[in-house]
């Protein structure tokens, strides 16, 4: 007979880290299973000679919400990394993300009324209409000559589809600033775990019981048997085993090479934004971290259509996706309150149960909020 818990926790990312966290601290039993070989989700880090190598994709914790900002630095110490990407299109380089030195580089302006300027001829066309997909909202924002070097190619390799297709949302991620001010993001916080995700992982799931290797849809039954509750942040379409259809995703393809040099590229992040490279961005992960290693470790990150077998990275946003992710999310509703009296209700949480691209800290905001329900 195996033990019974309060929680079972499917996924061991940050969604389920934070919960089995607050839960420990309620005195609580987690029991946490999880697909993959180790714990930590997307941010989990393999070491390769020293570097913390971001596996599933470059992480950069920031963010403006102070609670989630405490919380995560009472698990580790951050350092002092902003993010400030370089974009490579056909060997010219530009500072991402739009800002007067990427203005500069553009057209020669010097102030920001000579950017507004330019930009405000450049979106005529569009005159004060309101755009109505990524390329109308993009053009608006910064023109057509920024809008074609820096975004429409990176764009359409990321999401495969032509950007007159996406959601403007996508795009509105970007700041568009008319100051030389390099900071990819707006954020008040911002910065990378001291010794690695890693560390944070180990923290949140301490004292909890662990089965990794463990698919928790292969053994549903037996697993729901073995707690009271369970949250669930697998991906939201296959709990109910495409029950209405397939929510679509993106995925990625990572290549990763150990380089006998101390540094590759002089830069963590560096996009190609023509659309004949076939990968979107080269990831030099020591300078996270600030190493010094005598070598250094790349990734070439390559977007792919998702198939049966690779990771779901994005959630694909669309009002045709939006409005499936909508009839499960009512089925999940109607399964809870449906349910016998033995049975453990299911929550689900984080990018791939709640269908949101989500940064890591709207996971952790919503996370925390769950537990502040939860443990009230
Ligand atoms: N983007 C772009 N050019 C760039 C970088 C980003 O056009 O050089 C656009 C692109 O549409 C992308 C979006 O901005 O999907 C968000 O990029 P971000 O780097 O925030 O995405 P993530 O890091 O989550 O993959």
């Amino acid at each position: 007979m195996m033990k019974h818990y309060d929680y079972l926790l499917v996924g061991a990312g940050l969604y389920n880290g934070v919960v089995a966290y607050h839960a420990r601290r309620q005195g609580k039993s987690c029991l946490v299973v999880e697909k993959r070989d180790h714990i930590g989700g997307n941010v989990y880090c393999e070491d390769v000679e020293g570097i913390h190598v971001h596996k599933y994709g470059a992480h950069i914790f920031h963010t403006s919400d102070k609670r989630v900002w405490e919380f995560a630095s009472s698990l580790c110490e951050f350092n002092r990394f902003t993010n400030s990407p370089i974009a490579n299109y056909k060997g010219e380089i530009y500072n991402m993300p739009f800002n007067m030195n990427t203005f500069n580089k553009m057209w020669g302006v010097i102030t920001p009324d000579e950017a507004r300027e330019k930009i405000e001829s450049q979106r005529a066309a569009m005159a004060s209409k309101e755009p109505a997909n990524l390329e109308e909202q993009a053009i608006s924002l910064v023109g057509e000559d920024i809008y074609k070097k820096l975004i429409k190619g990176y764009t359409e390799k990321q999401w495969g589809r032509d950007c007159r297709d996406l959601p403007a949302f996508i795009i509105k991620r970007l700041p568009v600033r008319y100051t030389y001010d390099n900071n990819y993001f707006n954020d008040s916080f911002q910065g990378i775990p001291i010794g690695g995700y890693n560390v944070m992982i180990e923290k949140l799931f301490e004292g909890c019981d662990i089965m990794c290797g463990c698919d928790f849809l292969k053994e549903r039954k037996e697993l729901s048997a073995l707690a009271d509750r369970i949250i669930y942040t697998g991906a939201i379409d296959e709990f109910f085993d495409h029950s209405e259809g397939e929510l679509e995703y993106r995925s990625l393809r990572f290549e990763t090479e150990l380089l006998p040099v101390r540094d590759y590229q002089g830069n963590a992040v560096v996009n190609y934004t023509d659309r004949e490279t076939p990968f979107t961005r080269i990831i030099e992960h020591k300078h996270f971290e600030f190493g010094t290693q005598e070598k250094t470790v790349i990734t070439r990150e390559y977007p792919a259509d998702y198939r049966p077998g690779m990771e779901k990275y994005y959630p694909v946003n669309d009002e045709k996706n939006q409005k499936l992710y909508e009839i499960y999310r009512k089925k999940a509703e109607e399964m809870n309150s449906s349910r016998s009296k033995d049975e453990p209700e299911v929550i689900f949480g984080g990018r791939l149960g709640e269908y949101k691209y989500y940064d890591m800290d709207k996971v952790i905001a919503s996370a925390l909020s769950f537990c502040d329900r939860e443990f009230a």
